[in-house]
């Protein structure tokens, strides 16, 4: 599960043949280490809404370095565009201009980030194209970064400020390491609820979070990233995988449930672990599935009714046990793994196609329900992560899906569990009903 390749290209003789010949060259991405500073580097607030000054004050007080105008040759950790005002396209030359002549003096690992408006929330057609010119700006100018840069967004519902706490936490997220292999992307707040937390580096202290499918590869990881920030963990995998279950809940303290998440009563078994062991329930994280890959034209019932069962009716039944369940509340969290596949699509997975659109098909439409008891409900969708699964992809295939994105490599379990933990942690509260990828922008897909 090592890029050899990566490793080669950027090392010694392998890095200067990759030059010469133009090939990839993948760069090491800045990912979170407890401890270490949010974002080393001045951060550039560009922009003249009252909302950039605030956000610049905001950010003063989180103790890092900030300009409001650039200083010729600094090294800079992240550039961010205030576009919460602009009512024509024509408003965005000066601020887009103005950020680009400092783009060259975006440190490795940079970020770029926007924080303007949806447009389908415009009150005027000229507003509603600036908004979405700002779109298509950053995910072109994410494509054009380099060094293991990214560039992303942040939408602003109606009602909600620069500086409100879901706005906060999102642009907190994105400067860290945390969102390493998020790129291109964009993300709605929709409500101003959340809070902040008071310790960033350990958001979840107190909660208890569930995580199906924690014996291995991406499950695994999110139940060690849920333990380091903080969270008691649930760790729930098939009886089959009860050896390694066990291992990984002795590493990160948490307890094993063998469960397989497709039994009727799941939901309730769920509930009745977390409640005897723990005395609530706070976070669940989809996350166990399966592939069986076959062309649509050689397809039997059993490849497509497992997959359909496990990676989206399982998720139905259980939410619907916990929703219904009057210890399922109090800001009740849940984070559902979706994939690009469900997004793009994807030869030979119709059926995981099927069951990834269906995870984020469910999520938007049960968003008003967990908002309803102050929860939330959201996806992540990965792109090519290095795990077990994709290490069974023939090598060409691989490779080519390895390097179709913006980073040139693919993700780590880590970079899926980072999201999560941001999902699920209370500052997040004002998001419900997104869908984020991380994918290092792949370019298959939205
Ligand atoms: P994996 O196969 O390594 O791990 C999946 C885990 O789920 C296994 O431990 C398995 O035992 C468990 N599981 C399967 N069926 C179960 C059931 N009925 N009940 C309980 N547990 C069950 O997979 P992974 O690569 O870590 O993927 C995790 C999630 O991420 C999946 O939902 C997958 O679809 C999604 N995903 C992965 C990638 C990738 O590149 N690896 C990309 C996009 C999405």
């Amino acid at each position: 599960m090592t890029d050899k390749y990566a490793q080669l290209v950027n090392h010694g003789l392998g890095r200067n043949v990759a030059r010469k010949l133009g090939l990839p060259q993948p760069a090491a991405l800045r990912r979170y280490q407890p401890g270490q500073p949010l974002i080393t580097g001045p951060v550039l607030v560009q922009g003249s809404s009252a909302g950039a000054d605030t956000l610049a004050t905001e950010l003063l007080s989180w103790d890092l370095d900030v300009r409001r105008h650039a200083v010729p040759r600094e090294k800079l950790g992240a550039i961010i565009l205030v576009l919460d005002e602009v009512e024509r396209p024509e408003d965005l030359e000066k601020p887009i201009l103005v950020a680009g002549a400092s783009l060259r003096d975006l440190a490795p690992g940079g970020r770029v980030l926007t924080v303007s408006r949806p447009a389908p929330e415009a009150d005027s057609p000229a507003a509603a194209a600036a908004r979405q010119g700002v779109d298509g700006f950053l995910r072109s100018l994410a494509k054009e970064l380099r060094a293991g840069a990214t560039g992303n967004g942040i939408l602003l519902a109606e009602g909600v400020q620069v500086t409100s706490p879901g706005a906060l936490a999102a642009v907190r997220f994105f400067l860290s390491g945390r969102s390493a292999f998020v790129d291109g992307q964009f993300l709605k707040i929709s409500s101003p609820a959340g809070e902040l937390s008071h310790n960033p580096e350990q958001p979840l202290a107190g909660k208890v979070a569930v995580v199906t499918g924690a014996a291995r590869g991406i499950g695994a990881q999110i139940a060690r990233t849920l333990h380091r920030d903080g969270a008691t963990v649930v760790l729930v995998d098939l009886p089959a995988a009860g050896e390694h279950l066990a291992a990984v809940a002795n590493e990160v303290k948490g307890t094993a449930l063998q469960l397989d998440i497709t039994r009727e009563d799941a939901g309730q078994r769920i509930l009745e672990h977390a409640m005897q062991r723990h005395g609530r329930l706070n976070i669940v994280v989809h996350n166990a599935g399966i592939t069986r890959d076959k062309l649509l034209a050689n397809m039997d019932q059993s490849r497509w009714s497992s997959v359909i069962n496990i990676n989206i009716v399982a998720q139905l039944r259980i939410n619907e046990a916990l929703l219904g369940s009057e210890h399922f509340r109090g800001a009740p969290r849940i984070v559902s793994v979706a994939s690009t596949s469900g997004i793009a699509g994807n030869r030979g997975q119709t059926n995981y196609a099927a069951s990834k659109g269906g995870v984020m098909g469910m999520v938007r439409a049960s968003a008003p329900l967990l908002a309803a008891v102050g929860g939330s409900i959201n996806a992540v969708a990965p792109g090519f992560i290095e795990t077990e699964m994709t290490e069974r992809i023939p090598f060409a295939l691989r490779e080519i899906a390895r390097r179709a994105n913006s980073l040139q490599q693919g993700g780590r379990p880590g970079d899926v569990a980072e999201a999560i933990a941001f999902l699920v942690s209370d500052a997040a509260a004002g998001i419900n009903g997104e869908v984020l990828r991380v994918c290092g922008q792949n370019m298959v897909g939205a």
